[in-house]
């Protein structure tokens, strides 16, 4: 099925992970090869791009939510493409929430009006690719950031963001 709305998980994506760590501050951003280049090839594609992140760096008091909003007004300006939203979970893992990835909560609140059928939820993770499949979003994995070592469990895989995008650009389906 032809897919209007991608997903993108932001650490180990858009950008680089910091080891051990969270993007606390603007200045902490850099970029992960080719995925402003593969953001303007999935804009050419005309689907919808969403991101979808877990900051429990918030919940765990260790920054306010404006800090993370400070890093995503960079993203936004780099980006070069129009994000139709972009959605925290600011939980720590301990206070149950609905959104906190693997929990589908966040996947179906960025959905907005898409159909889960026609979208995919791009991660690093076995988390991410269990929060894709529990919101009824096919998942895709990507070999940036924790992905090098995930299982995909039949989960279509892509070196990196760029390689889904040229494959999407091409058949319109992961
Ligand atoms: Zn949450």
């Amino acid at each position: 099925m032809k897919i209007e709305h991608v997903i993108l998980d932001r650490d180990g994506v858009l950008n680089v992970e910091v080891a051990g760590g969270w993007v606390l501050r603007p200045e902490r951003w850099v970029w992960e090869d080719g995925a402003q280049e593969a953001l303007a090839v999935l804009a050419g594609c005309g689907v919808t791009l969403t991101v979808a992140t877990n900051q429990s760096c918030v919940g765990r008091g260790m920054v306010d939510l404006a800090a993370i909003e400070a890093v995503h007004a960079r993203m936004i300006a780099e980006a070069g493409v129009e994000f139709a939203g972009v959605f925290v979970c600011p939980h720590a893992p301990d206070e149950g929430c609905s959104c906190r990835k693997p929990e589908p909560g966040m996947l179906l609140q960025a959905l907005g009006g898409t159909s889960p059928e026609r979208a995919v939820f791009v991660g690093d993770s076995a988390t991410d690719l269990e929060a894709a499949r529990r919101a009824g979003v096919t998942p895709v994995l990507v070999r940036t950031g924790k992905g090098r070592g995930v299982d995909p469990e039949g989960a279509a895989v892509f070196d990196d963001l760029l390689a889904f995008a040229h494959v999407l650009s091409r058949t319109g389906t992961p």
